[in-house]
């Protein structure tokens, strides 16, 4: 059968930008592939960054992603960067995932083949433990000969104000200083494009920024392409005539004879239903407003005078004109939110 809606993923977009990423962070890259790759597909991704000579290794979320990205066999090695309940610790160190680690008593019930790297928690309160106390689990680590880094996550290193970044670094340097030399790693994508190469750093963790995205007030630090683009075919064209509404809920209604395209895609492929009335997408190059409410599989679109039929395809996001940036805006949310929300029965495609 057909996919109604195709997402393509470029490898030389996202090959530039790690290629960008790593050099601007002066070390190589932890790439975070959690979500699925932002969404863009685990498999995809990963083969592009199996042969990037600046991605030391990818992260992951949880235990089923990186036991997923270990079949895959990169020969890179893995990072999961939450916690694993206690009966996910063994069969994870056979599959040779690196395990983040914030107690002691964690650090003392590691397998002896397991490779750690040491959370420390500087100010996201989330996860990992208190620099006070990091330090000695980092040198049991060490004693065991399991510490391979060490690493803490910036809460607002993507903001216009660095304090806060700065105060983090500093308290994770302490902690570094007591331990014996590890692969440590602090910056997300806003680290590295506000921050630049930080001190005793070994490697970064950009994440959103590899996909192509960076907050406003950062985007001119790098050139980044966005690395997806989102195509939906037209599934049904028909006239809407003056006083007809289109969609539910009679939010838009024609003034004039419409030409109404209605397209494969809807919120339950990810599309956000709160861009509702402010949506537009391209059609033959031409940015075209949807009508009504976005529908679960379905929108309309006004292609009233374009030369299109059933089967083409519109373009819901893209590098350049049109992009995620847009939709999160127009739905109120983020880039993050749209791309990992994109949905099962989009068709993730490679291109070159
Ligand atoms: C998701 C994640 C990242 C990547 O963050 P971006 O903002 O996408 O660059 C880095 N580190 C950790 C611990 C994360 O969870």
């Amino acid at each position: 059968m057909l996919a109604r809606a195709v997402a393509h993923i470029s490898a030389s977009a996202l090959s530039d930008n790690l290629s960008a990423l790593s050099a601007r962070a002066g070390v190589p890259l932890l790439l975070p592939v959690k979500a699925d790759a932002y969404g863009h597909g685990l498999g995809l991704v990963a083969r592009v960054a199996a042969q990037h000579p600046g991605v030391w290794g990818m992260a992951v979320a949880s235990p089923q992603e990186a036991a997923q990205l270990a079949a895959l066999n990169t020969g890179k090695p893995i990072l999961l960067l939450t916690p694993p309940m206690s009966a996910e610790v063994g069969p994870l160190a056979d599959l040779g995932v690196r395990l983040p680690v914030a107690s002691l008593a964690e650090a003392e019930a590691l397998p002896a083949h397991a490779r750690a790297h040491l959370k420390v928690d500087t100010g996201m309160n989330r996860l990992g433990a208190r620099p006070a106390e990091a330090v000695g689990i980092g040198q049991r680590l060490a004693e065991r000969g399991l510490l391979e880094g060490a690493y803490t996550h910036f809460a607002s290193a993507d903001e216009p104000d660095l304090s806060f970044a700065h105060t983090q670094l500093e308290r994770f340097q302490g902690v570094l200083g007591q331990l014996p030399p590890v692969l440590a790693h602090a910056s997300n994508g806003g680290g590295i494009l506000s921050l630049g190469r930080i001190p005793g750093m070994g490697l970064a963790r950009p994440g959103l920024a590899s996909y192509g995205f960076a907050p406003p007030h950062l985007r001119s630090v790098l050139p980044l392409t966005p690395v997806m683009t989102l195509r939906a075919r037209i599934t049904h064209i028909h006239t809407a005539y003056p006083g007809e509404s289109v969609s539910y809920g009679g939010l838009w209604y024609a003034q004039q004879e419409t030409v109404v395209a209605t397209v494969g895609m809807g919120y339950a492929d990810g599309y956000p239903r709160n861009a509702t009335l402010r949506a537009s997408v391209l059609v033959a190059g031409e940015r075209r407003p949807t009508l009504g409410r976005i529908c679960m599989d379905q929108m309309m679109v006004d292609v009233s005078g374009l030369e299109v039929a059933v089967g083409d395809w519109v373009q819901l996001w893209g590098p350049h004109d049109l992009t995620v940036s847009d939709v999160a805006e127009w739905g109120g949310t983020i880039e993050y939110e749209v791309l990992t929300g994109l949905g099962a029965r989009v068709e993730r495609a490679g291109v070159e």
